[in-house]
């Protein structure tokens, strides 16, 4: 037997030339060359060693399949895994608390919850949880926000190695404003980062990112810092929060009365870079705006979040005429689903608000091969190009009554990606491969595969 493996399906994936501007807003309006995606309704995608190998239609490519294991997923949807770019890898156990606004549920639900990370076998335990519901619901990559301190940080890069994900994620920064239960010096948090960058950084599928909270809990002292870090380790990502809530606005202005705006406050201590990752941009002006397209920065919109925290709406329109960079997140925390299906979904009825229709293909766009170019991570990720990671998951519309139901009146990919997004759940992911494995196999599924244990 051959070491590849083909797996035979519905395939979907943006092309390498796929760009935010030329992505087809309608179906109508394409033709056949200059569409910016592939789909083959009867697929085959054949992997070896992590890799993709090549991706086509069956027909063409069978003969090259004798004495190559088959995976059958006919009728199912093979698709690169979803891309996450803001979430809290630790606040699993908050979800669904109710009642508060941005700054009081930190204070009241986050901040003790986080605390708990103190403990090792609390900080595996949870950890290995939220990996776990992550790749059930198809997210084979994300920007994440891991424990504050050094060792449940450590634990969470030794876990996702395990996996083999590619992950971008670091140990979250405060050194201000935060009970002492969560809070280290800022000579601590830089000493911790660095010896987890030292430890973690480009080693496996890992890469780290420098995660101050935000302005309001950390000293400036605590930004310089963070910026002295991206100097030292110009390869690490940095993410943090702009622009979510108007009371945070507000604060930010009054502890930094001569910023130019929230965005310049961080400009300003070197954390502005292409490998930045803004959570929220929901109340930017346009200045900052500015500054996104000037800076190639990178801009996660997570509705789901800023829907039930009532932060308020991120205007697409408005900020696309700025920049491209802008992928889509769960704020899993205050997003209440890990679902990449329930962010597109919550992106488009937001959108809506503003008047402004968001088709399918850019939201997907946005969850998959758009946050792999924007993190510069285009190469290795997020489409079916030989070479790149395979990444994947297979998705079943029939999985559930309604969908399948609602599958038959179906008629092309632009309707199938948009009821799956819109009524689409973790009940309809067949199965997620990370690096050419099986890491999650859905029970109801009736799959002859064996997941990986770790
Ligand atoms: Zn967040």
């Amino acid at each position: 037997m051959s070491d590849k493996t083909a797996y035979r399906g519905s395939i979907f994936y943006f092309k390498d030339t796929a760009t935010m501007a030329n992505l087809p807003v309608n179906k109508d309006q394409q033709s056949e060359t200059d569409r910016q995606y592939v789909y083959i309704e009867d697929g085959v995608l054949i992997v070896e060693a992590g890799k993709v190998v090549e991706a086509g239609s069956y027909s063409s490519l069978k003969n090259k399949l004798t004495n190559v294991k088959t995976v059958d997923y006919k009728g199912k949807l093979i698709t690169p895994g979803f891309i996450d770019t803001h979430q809290h890898a630790t606040q699993s156990a908050i979800v669904a608390a109710y009642g508060d606004k941005l700054l009081e549920w930190l204070d009241n639900y986050v901040f003790p919850s986080e605390s708990t990370y103190s403990d090792d076998a609390t900080a595996k335990k949870e950890l290995n949880f939220f990996l776990d519901q992550l790749v059930k619901n198809g997210t084979t990559t994300a920007v994440s926000y891991g424990p504050l301190f050094y060792s449940a940080a450590d634990i969470f890069f030794a876990e996702l190695q395990k996996r083999n994900m590619r992950f971008i994620t670091g140990n979250i920064i405060m050194d201000e404003n935060a009970p002492d239960t969560l809070k280290l010096t800022a000579q601590e948090n830089y000493d911790n980062s660095k010896k987890l960058i030292a430890k973690w950084n480009n080693k496996s599928r890992l890469s780290y990112c420098i995660s101050p909270r935000f302005a309001l809990a950390c000293s400036a002292k605590m930004l310089e810092l963070c910026g002295a870090l991206k100097k030292e380790h110009p390869d690490c990502y940095i993410q943090t929060h702009l622009d979510e809530n108007v009371n945070e606005i507000a604060a930010v202005k009054k502890l930094y009365p001569k910023s130019k705006s929230y965005m310049d406050v961080y400009d300003s201590f070197g954390l502005v870079t292409d490998r930045t990752v803004f959570g929220h941009c929901i109340h930017t002006t346009d200045e900052e705006l500015k500054l996104f397209q000037k800076s190639n920065a990178i801009i996660s919109w997570c509705p789901l979040s800023n829907n039930f925290l009532g932060s308020g709406l991120f205007n697409f329109g408005r900020a696309s005429k700025f920049t491209d960079k802008i992928t889509l997140g769960t704020d899993w925390g205050a997003g209440n689903c890990l679902s990449m299906f329930a962010v597109m979904d919550d992106a488009y009825k937001v959108s809506m608000l503003n008047s402004v229709k968001l088709p399918s293909m850019v939201r997907w766009y946005m969850a998959t091969f758009g946050a792999a170019k924007a993190l510069h991570l285009g190469e290795k990720i997020g489409n079916f190009t030989p070479g790149k990671e395979a990444d994947f998951v297979v998705i079943d519309a029939d999985a559930t009554p309604y969908l399948k139901y609602r599958h038959q009146k179906v008629t092309d990919i632009w309707e199938l990606l948009f009821i799956l997004m819109t009524l689409g759940s973790e009940e309809n992911i067949t199965a997620t491969y990370i690096y050419g494995k099986p890491a999650y196999i859905n029970a109801n599924a009736n799959v002859a595969e064996t997941v990986n244990t770790y």
